[in-house]
């Protein structure tokens, strides 16, 4: 589906069942994600990569429908950026120099 039509999907979920269902939802799914990634870990029940990729693209799904809500019609997409440009920034520090090993990597698969 194309980001577009996705968008309109999006919005018509928010606009069918409201904002604050959407938020239990999120919160729900998120739930089942943890629940999923508990039991691949855990190995129970022959839980499978398949069955966390249902809850991470489910949670993905219920995170669009957050950022319609508290970006799109909230704070706004220079404040998202800023923050999303800031936490990303942290994270680099902290990964260090293992981005180099991962260049390094890379630059080798392009050689081939
Ligand atoms: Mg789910």
């Amino acid at each position: 589906m194309r980001k577009n039509e996705e968008w309109v999907v999006l919005s018509g979920a928010l606009s069918k069942w409201g904002g604050k269902f959407q938020i239990d939802m999120a919160v729900e799914e998120m739930a089942e994600l943890i629940k999923a990634l508990m039991k691949y870990m855990r190995k129970i029940n022959g839980s499978s990569r398949y069955d966390v990729v249902e809850e991470i693209v489910d949670v993905e799904i219920m995170i669009d429908q957050l950022k319609l809500i508290f970006v799109d019609n909230g704070v706004g997409h220079e404040h998202y950026s800023n923050v999303r440009d800031r936490k990303m920034e942290r994270l680099k520090e902290m990964v260090g120099n293992h981005i180099f090993k991962v260049q390094q990597m890379e630059n080798k698969n392009e050689a081939k």
